[in-house]
């Protein structure tokens, strides 16, 4: 069990709102999901927290589960003509896929830093010691 080094919520919302998970100040990303190697303001040393593939897991899940499954229950979704309402829906759903992933990875890098969990710590995975 991971020991909280910093308050988790703080982090994760920090980490959600693309801004540094230690100060809250600076700029988490440099790009579109391209984190900063190292915090502008504090100097926290934000490329050390991995995110690997768990937001794009957690952005699966998260659509599927809020987004895709509700829209189904609408009528409209089966009765419409397929040649008009696919193209909408599925530009819809990637446009909506595209904003929600950049703040699932900055909220997961920002659980990773108030778990203190690092990079370097990737010996530690158990699946990786059966072997
Ligand atoms: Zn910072």
């Amino acid at each position: 069990m991971a020991e909280i080094v910093h308050p988790l919520r703080r982090s994760v919302f920090r980490g959600v709102a693309g801004q540094c998970p230690a100060c809250g100040k600076g700029p988490l990303f440099w790009r579109y999901l391209k984190v900063n190697g190292r915090c502008e303001t504090c100097e926290a040393e934000l490329s050390l927290y991995p995110a690997d593939d768990g937001p794009a897991y957690l952005t699966i899940l998260v659509m599927g589960h809020l987004v895709v499954a509700p829209m189904l229950f609408f009528p409209i979704v089966w009765r419409s003509n397929p040649a008009y309402s696919l193209p909408i829906i599925l530009t819809t759903l990637a446009l909506i896929t595209l904003m929600v992933l950049p703040r699932i990875k900055g909220g997961w890098i920002g659980m990773m830093y108030s778990l203190g969990v690092k990079s370097t710590d990737a010996h530690l995975h158990t699946a990786d010691a059966a072997e």
